[in-house]
This record gives C-alpha cells, sequence and structure tokens, in this order.
C-alpha cells in the first residue's frame, strides 16, 4: 500500500525529465526561493517546488504551484492585507526639473 507516511520532504516526488530549453540536461526538481513582484513589493516564497536543468539552468517552476500562488496573491480573492487604492506620492514625478543629472538605471 502506498500511503504517505511522512510529511516531510518528500511531500512531492518527482523525477527528472529531459530539459526543453538544452536538450542536453535533465531537469530536476528542486525547492527554490521564488521571487516574485506584487506591484512593487518583492514576494519571496520559500521552499517552491521549480524543475532546474542541470546543464543549462533552466528554471521551470511547477504549474500548480504557480497557480496557487497566483490565488494567494490575487488582490480580488478577499485579502485585505494590500491596500494599493491610495495614491503615492512617491511617483509623482515632481524632480523632473531638478538640476541633478540622475542617471535613469
Ligand atoms: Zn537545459
Amino acid at each position: 500500500m502506498k500511503t504517505n507516511m511522512t510529511d516531510n520532504e518528500n511531500t512531492i516526488i518527482l523525477e527528472p525529465f529531459p530539459c526543453t530549453e538544452c536538450s542536453a540536461g535533465m531537469m530536476h526538481p528542486r525547492m527554490i526561493t521564488y521571487f516574485t513582484w506584487l506591484g512593487q513589493e518583492l514576494v519571496t516564497v520559500p521552499h517552491f517546488p521549480a524543475w532546474i536543468c542541470d546543464v543549462c539552468g533552466r528554471r521551470q517552476y511547477d504549474e500548480k504551484a504557480i497557480a496557487w500562488l497566483n490565488m494567494l496573491l490575487d488582490p480580488n480573492t478577499g485579502k485585505t492585507t494590500i491596500k494599493k487604492r491610495k495614491t503615492n506620492l512617491r511617483n509623482k514625478k515632481t524632480r523632473l526639473n531638478s538640476h541633478r543629472p540622475i542617471p535613469d538605471s
């Protein structure tokens, strides 16, 4: 009988598959820290399931995990922790006439 005896690191059992990018390497399942931008905030998600090629380093994220994450980050799901209604005054370009040459980086 196959049951999930342990709920530790091996909750997701995945097998490597050939890389679609370089066709030479294998995509290996890894737990990485996923970075994404939510508006102007950088959101980091530790222990995010992803596939990483051992040759070209291509990353491919787990579709279900992405869907789950998008659902979490979707402001329409009823979360009120993110307020973006207020006008962001800091975005106003009041310094356009500044004398300082600011490199646009
Ligand atoms: Zn590859």
